[in-house]
């Protein structure tokens, strides 16, 4: 039996730090992401692919207000939604191209995915997670008499003056609401990209299930899936080879191999900042508590000796 490996994408695989975010740019990110995803699929393991949103998500939701006077804005989990659809295609495309370029007849295929959170989950009494375009104190004021359920919080120093922005919550994923469509979709030996940009979170409603604003953690949501669909490995591609104790201090060294007890006692030092390495870790330590037998971070072009070698952060059961 072929190993299934859930790999989670982080924002840099699909947007350069410094790019525009034009889409050929996204797209040449992207084919570079799919080149070492290619040396997995040959190896013989089977994906699973999910991905960040962050960068694509902003930049439509300020199309959504700066277009608003002609055409209606969409809500957040609509948004959300084409951000997955945009991304799916990307992969679908650029993926399937180099497989068939290397006469791998696999096939790619993207699913617009609901995650399930929780209406009582507690971030959505005190939303932290900012999203979309800067507002003045004046737009901000504008857009909270326009908006009555948008909360919108003071985000930067005081000396800039777009320093509002809209804050959401950020649910915990409790359940991949398309599951069975993904696990029949592995198993018919499909590539399937899933849970982009965390999912798009929807609460069970009066008439089922209804998108709500919010953003999943892509990385928590990620396990989530991963433990859902019995993956072996749950892999995260970032920038960093390695999570890192005393972050940025001279005495910085690598996390390599750890247990699961070890990996505690070492997130408890507080090394694995909230927002970008934090979740990585909890989303890793999350899939090993909950059976997993390997959870990996490390950077994208290691993705291939992180399999095959053990680089990389490595954490497995205790
Ligand atoms: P992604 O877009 O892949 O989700 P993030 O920016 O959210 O990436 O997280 C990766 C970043 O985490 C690294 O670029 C690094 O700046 C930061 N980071 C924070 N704490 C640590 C740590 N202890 N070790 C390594 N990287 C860390
Ligand atoms: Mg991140």
């Amino acid at each position: 039996m072929s190993k299934t490996i859930l790999v989670a994408l982080g924002g840099n695989a699909i947007k350069q730090a410094d790019d525009k975010g034009t889409a050929a740019e996204q797209f040449a990110n992207v084919y570079k992401t799919s080149r070492e995803l290619v040396k997995l699929i040959k190896a013989g393991y089977k994906l699973v692919i999910t991905h960040g949103n962050g960068p694509q998500v902003g930049n439509l939701l300020i199309q959504q207000e700066e277009g608003k006077k002609m055409v209606p804005d969409m809500p957040l989990d609509v948004v959300g939604a084409m951000t997955q659809g945009q991304l799916g295609y990307m992969f679908e495309q650029a993926l399937g191209n180099l497989l068939r370029a290397e006469n791998i007849s696999t096939p790619v295929a993207a699913l617009v995915n609901q995650v399930l959170v929780s209406a009582d989950d507690p971030g959505f009494k005190d939303p932290t997670k900012p999203v979309g375009p800067f507002f003045t104190e004046d737009e901000a004021k504008a857009m909270a008499a326009e908006k009555p359920n948008w909360v919108i919080k003071e985000v930067k120093p005081k000396e800039v003056a777009k320093r509002f922005r809209r804050v959401v919550a950020s649910p915990a994923p409790i359940d991949n609401s398309e599951i069975e469509v993904i696990r029949r979709m592995i198993d018919a030996g499909i590539i399937v990209v899933a849970s982009g940009g965390g999912g798009v979170p929807v609460i069970h409603g009066k008439d089922g299930l209804e998108g709500t604003a919010a953003v999943i953690d892509k990385d928590l949501a990620g396990a989530k899936l991963a433990e859902l669909i019995n993956a072996d490995v749950f892999l995260i591609l970032t920038d960093v080879d390695h999570a890192k104790l005393n972050y940025r201090k001279p005495d910085e060294t690598d996390v390599k191999q750890v247990s699961l007890s070890q990996m505690k006692a070492l997130a408890a030092r507080g090394d694995f900042l909230k927002g970008s390495m934090g979740p990585k870790v909890n989303a890793c330590m999350k899939f090993v508590e909950n059976g997993g037998a390997r959870a990996i971070i490390t950077s994208l072009d290691h993705a291939y000796e992180a399999i095959s070698e053990g680089f990389g952060t490595q954490i497995v059961k205790d």
